[in-house]
Formats: C-alpha cells, structure tokens, sequence
C-alpha cells in the first residue's frame, strides 16, 4: 500500500457554492488567493481554482486567473490546478482557455452525467480536443472521476495516446447524478485503478471527512474545501478553507502518514515543476 506523504488539495470557492451557504465564501481573486495561501500555510500542497464575480457569481475571467496565479506563486511554492470544468453553460472554448496559463495541473472532467438540477456535458469529442490542449501544453490532467464509466472513458483517451501515465485520480463521490460518497463506492473505483496510479477522494457535504479519511487510510490522498463542503461538523459553518485543511492534516498525521509538501505532491505526480524547472510552483506565462 502506498503510505507515501499524502497530499492535501484545497478546492476554494468552486462554481455551486453559494454565498449563501457560506457568508465568507472566497469570490474576489483577492480573496482566493489569499484563502489558498492560508490553506498552504496549514498543510495544502495544491490549489484548486476557479473564479468568480465580487458578488459570487462564477464567471470565466482570465485575468481573475492570471491575478490569482501571481498572487500565489509570489509568497507560496504551491502547485496550482486550474478548472477546466468552468460552470454549467460555459463554453467548451472557454473551459479550455485556461490551459494558455500552463499550470503544472488541470482538472478533466471525465464524463456527461446530471449534476444536481444541470446537466455537464463532457462529449467523447469534447474530451479528446481538451485532451490534446493539455499536451499541447503541457499540463498534466487531475482525472476528475464521478462514476466508474468515466474510468473507462480515460483508459481509451491513454490508449489514444491523448493521456500519459502517471496517471492522477481524482473521485467526486456523493454528486447527485454520480456515483455516492460511501466506503463501498470508492474501494471499488481504488480498485478499478490501473497499477502505478495515483489517486485522491473528496466527498460532497457530509461525505467530505469520511471519503478523505478513508483515504488516508487507503493510501490515497485527500481534497477538502468549500468548493465541496462548507461545514465543519454537522451545523456548524467551517471558519475557512485553512481550518478544513488542519483538520486533514491533523488526521493524516495521526493515521500514521506524512503531510505532502509540494515538492512531494510534485515528485509523486511527475509534476513539470519537479523537472527542474526553475519556476517550480508558478507559471511559464
Ligand atoms: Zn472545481
């Protein structure tokens, strides 16, 4: 079993939460990138990001990204993931923009399926062309899993020779329209897993603590934050992404593991940063 130091990733603000849900949900790019730098500095090794209007409403702003990306490559040596998913109803031309940023990491949503009341739509076609910006540059995908179909609609990217290994999991359990945060669900999809892989689990709302400590204990690694939970416990609001982040490390630590830095997170991912680039932790652009 991999018992290697276990990363911790940090999904921000997302597209579904509301500021409802959560009064002090990050929605400037100031306020993203000074979330993540918190959640660094508590144990996050990469951030997760997308990018919203003041008043919360998600948008696709590349100069929010590109501000973000200055912001916290200046003071952090964290590895930024930017989305590719965007929200319901962007553009496909959109979604894939931000891959013109270069990131060490880009999340691939790697299906259509009902997504709450929406619905995401990730075509056969859709996927190879985002395939291809990621080799073109450069980036190397967050496999975002939602149900075990989607397993299958990566293997036949690789076998097109549109992915390469190492291969980096990621599984979005307890949706509604995908697959359910349970122990069950995800000891399956572990072991739909080709050998060599690495993976990670988040689990929606209530599901976020047991999927990211089953996890851990599976030697797998975790992503907290409010893009997928608000919550602390059970009525109780999070006071901010940092604190969701402590409690994974605080966990980690006592299950026996290592807490990733972000020089582990790249060399167990084959990150370009751990390649000897001298921008580790920020962009080429
Ligand atoms: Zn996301």
């Amino acid at each position: 079993m991999n018992l290697d130091p276990c990363i911790i990733s940090v999904a921000i603000t997302g597209s579904g939460t509301t500021r409802e849900q959560h009064p002090d949900l990050p929605c400037t790019p100031e306020q993203i990138a000074t979330s993540a730098i918190e959640a660094w500095n508590a144990g996050a090794s990469i951030a997760h990001i997308h990018v919203r209007e003041a008043n919360g409403t998600p948008v696709h702003n590349m100069d929010y990204y590109g501000e973000i990306v200055e912001r916290v490559s200046g003071v952090t040596d964290m590895v930024l993931n930017l989305t590719t998913g965007g929200a319901i109803g962007m553009s496909e031309a959109q979604r894939i923009e931000t891959l013109g940023f270069e990131p060490e990491l880009a999340s691939l949503d790697a299906g259509s399926m009902n997504f709450g009341e929406g619905v995401f739509i990730n075509s056969p076609d859709f996927l190879r062309e985002l395939a291809r910006g990621f080799l073109q540059y450069n980036v190397r995908p967050e496999l975002e899993i939602f149900d075990e179909g989607m397993i299958g609609n990566c293997l036949r990217l690789a076998d097109e020779g549109l992915i390469e290994p190492p291969f980096w999991w990621q599984f979005v359990l307890g949706v509604r329209g995908g697959a359910p945060a349970t122990p069950k669900t995800l000891l399956h999809l572990v072991e739909c897993l080709p050998v060599g892989s690495q993976w990670s689990a988040i689990g929606l709302g209530r599901g976020q603590l047991q999927m990211n400590t089953m996890a851990i204990l599976l030697g797998g690694h975790v992503r907290t934050g409010m893009e997928d939970n608000v919550f602390y416990r059970r009525g109780e609001l999070a006071t901010s992404n940092a604190q969701l982040v402590e409690r994974c490390a605080h966990l980690i630590r006592e299950l026996g593991r290592e807490v990733a830095t972000p020089a582990d997170a790249r060399m167990t991912l084959g990150l370009k940063g751990a390649l000897g680039n001298p921008a580790a932790g920020s962009f080429s652009s």
